[in-house]
């Protein structure tokens, strides 16, 4: 046993000096020194105040570059610079208007390395379209980005402010606020979900944005939803583009590059797709018990070993023929084949009140919003994997849950009902959601019972749906792809479509949904890919 110990111990120090290390060369090469104060009240949010502490420690204790001061929110700095909240980070205040109004954990440390990083080398590495659209704006924007540590789409919206902020620190300013930390400041902009973005009090965006969506809906002062690239885009040329960077895509990845093929992967949301936001993953051969996001990291950080992967980058347009033609909306691709793993988004339930409270009470992803509804009451939708595994979540941080299900009995695998049977979850079974109410948030919602039809109002501050998945097949569609009667993409044996040179792999294509199987099918499909290119199928065709 105390073998054991004793080797997880010096697993967990050789983990954290290669992490230390990593960190050194991250900051090394920067010309200047990035410089935070650090802001606390002491008995107020201690324990946030002392996690950024610690963060800050530690970054210090790795490079003389980065240079911290903390300071009592009595201090007359804190006075010069208006701070009134604990903690908060302030940026290089002399430069720059970045504030964080929290503590940078969890999913916001990678966020707070890229600020350090853009600090200590004073640039941003925004694209020049990007660039061209702040050089646009003439009068002051004050952004706000509402976080929180456990969202993994939060960093890419934070970043993208943190960018704009950067580049124009003449005309815009950034609160980058932690809801958790804050929950009355979420409350009082009625910031149920996470990321969501202000500019000037006026909300501009729900959910992480591509780069140059978020720069022009800034500039614009509305939420854009199509960007069409300014600049003529750069060209690049592979044998495989994997559309989607979800386990089946990451995979495939891996494969292909393996093979021998120059593959690359193009994500235009969070990579890891939905595995990014499953709180716990317990059934991955050969890890036990991980958290979602970190699964989906060390997946990326393996793809990265092999193939190049393009972020934040959504395909606009594929032209079948030889080459194919892949348009992004910042590059184009000629390439031999391309592999749709593009994936399945969650589905809507369709009550009334559904979509009028999306972000202010009804949220997709307990990963993300659940911190906001500790100590709430909630029903979450579903009867299947998704529901039981978000009640499990919930539950542990301590929000009031009841799962409501249409059928007299849930479908989840059995471990799961356990562990819900263990936290005797209350359930209602047979039981539908006639309607979302509320004035600015959820405040109750009406249920019928599907075998009397009995209506009842049950107050509360929160919905969670996990009724399930579509397959996302937009792309598909446009480019002639059969689908099946389901709605997912038609496919033979070796993962090829109808289209000559486009094939599928992963939840689009239907079966069972586990990260396992899409993973397995994403080398699979690359597997074949590669086959097809060297033999005389290819040939034939073209
Ligand atoms: P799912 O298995 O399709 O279950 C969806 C649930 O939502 C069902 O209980 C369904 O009810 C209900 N539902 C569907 N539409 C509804 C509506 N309009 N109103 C009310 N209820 C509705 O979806 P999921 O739970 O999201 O899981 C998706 C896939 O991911 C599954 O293959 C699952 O196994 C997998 N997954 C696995 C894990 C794991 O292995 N730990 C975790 C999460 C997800 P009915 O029963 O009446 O159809």
């Amino acid at each position: 046993m105390a073998k054991t110990g004793e080797s997880r111990g010096a697993t967990a120090q050789a983990m954290e000096e290669k992490t230390e290390a990593r960190l050194r060369e991250l900051f090394e090469k920067m010309p200047y020194p990035a410089s935070i104060f650090l802001f606390t009240d002491e008995g107020r949010n201690e324990p946030f105040n002392q996690a950024a502490r610690e963060v800050l420690q530690i970054l210090r204790r790795v490079s003389p570059k980065l240079q911290f001061k903390e300071y009592d929110l009595g201090h007359e700095q804190a006075r010069k610079w208006n701070i009134r909240t604990s903690p908060t980070l302030l940026f290089d205040p002399e430069r720059y208007k970045i504030r964080w109004l929290g503590a940078p954990i969890g999913e916001e440390t990678k966020t707070l390395i890229i600020a350090l990083q853009m600090l200590g080398y004073r640039s941003t590495n925004l694209s020049e379209d990007s660039r061209g659209i702040l050089k646009k704006i003439t009068s002051s924007r004050d952004i706000k980005v509402f976080v929180s540590p456990t969202c993994p789409y939060c960093p890419q919206q934070a970043i993208n402010a943190l960018n704009a902020a950067l580049e124009r620190p003449d005309l815009i300013s950034l609160e980058i606020i932690d809801i958790q930390v804050n929950p009355d400041l979420a409350r009082k902009y009625g910031a149920q979900s996470v990321p969501q973005v202000f500019a000037n009090e006026k909300l501009m965006a729900m959910g992480a944005q591509p780069e140059e969506l978020f720069m022009s809906s800034l500039e614009k002062m509305e939420e854009q939803r199509i960007y069409i690239p300014e600049s003529d885009a750069v060209e690049v040329e592979a044998d495989l583009v994997i559309v989607g960077g979800g386990p089946a895509g990451l995979t495939a990845g891996i494969y292909a590059a393996r093979s021998g093929l120059k593959a690359v992967i193009v994500e235009k949301g969070i990579l890891g797709g939905q595995i990014a936001t499953t709180p716990m993953v317990e059934n991955y051969p050969g890890i036990t018990q991980v958290g979602g996001k970190a699964l989906v990291d060390i997946m990326v950080e393996h793809a990265l070993q092999y193939s190049k992967i393009f972020p934040g980058e959504e395909v606009m347009e594929i032209q079948p023929g030889d080459p194919i033609l892949v348009a992004t909306n910042r590059r184009r691709f000629k390439t031999r084949a391309v592999l749709l793993a593009t994936g399945a988004r969650y589905r809507n339930l369709g009550a009334p009140g559904e979509a009028r409270f999306s972000g202010h009470g009804v949220s997709y992803c307990s990963t993300c919003d659940g911190p906001l509804f500790s100590g709430k009451k909630v029903i979450i939708v579903g009867g299947g994997d998704s529901a039981v595994t978000e009640a499990l979540n919930l539950r542990n941080i301590n929000v009031d849950i009841i799962l409501v299900h249409r059928r007299d009995s849930l479908r989840a695998q059995d471990h799961l009902l356990k562990s819900l049977e263990a936290n005797q979850t209350p359930v209602l079974f047979n039981t539908e959601v006639q309607e979302i109410r509320g004035d600015r948030e959820v405040k109750e919602v009406v249920l019928s019972n599907t075998k009397t039809g009995e209506k009842k109002t049950l107050p509360v501050d929160g919905v969670f749906v996990a009724i399930g998945y579509d397959p996302e097949v937009g792309l598909a569609k446009k480019l002639g792809v059969e689908l099946t009667p389901d709605g997912y993409i038609r496919h033979d044996s070796r993962h090829r479509t109808n289209v000559h040179g486009i094939y599928a792999a992963g939840d689009v294509e239907g079966g069972y949904k586990q990260i396992v199987i899409a993973a397995a099918k994403g080398s699979e499909a690359a597997l074949a890919i590669f086959e097809d290119l060297i033999n005389p199928y290819w040939k034939k065709k073209v």
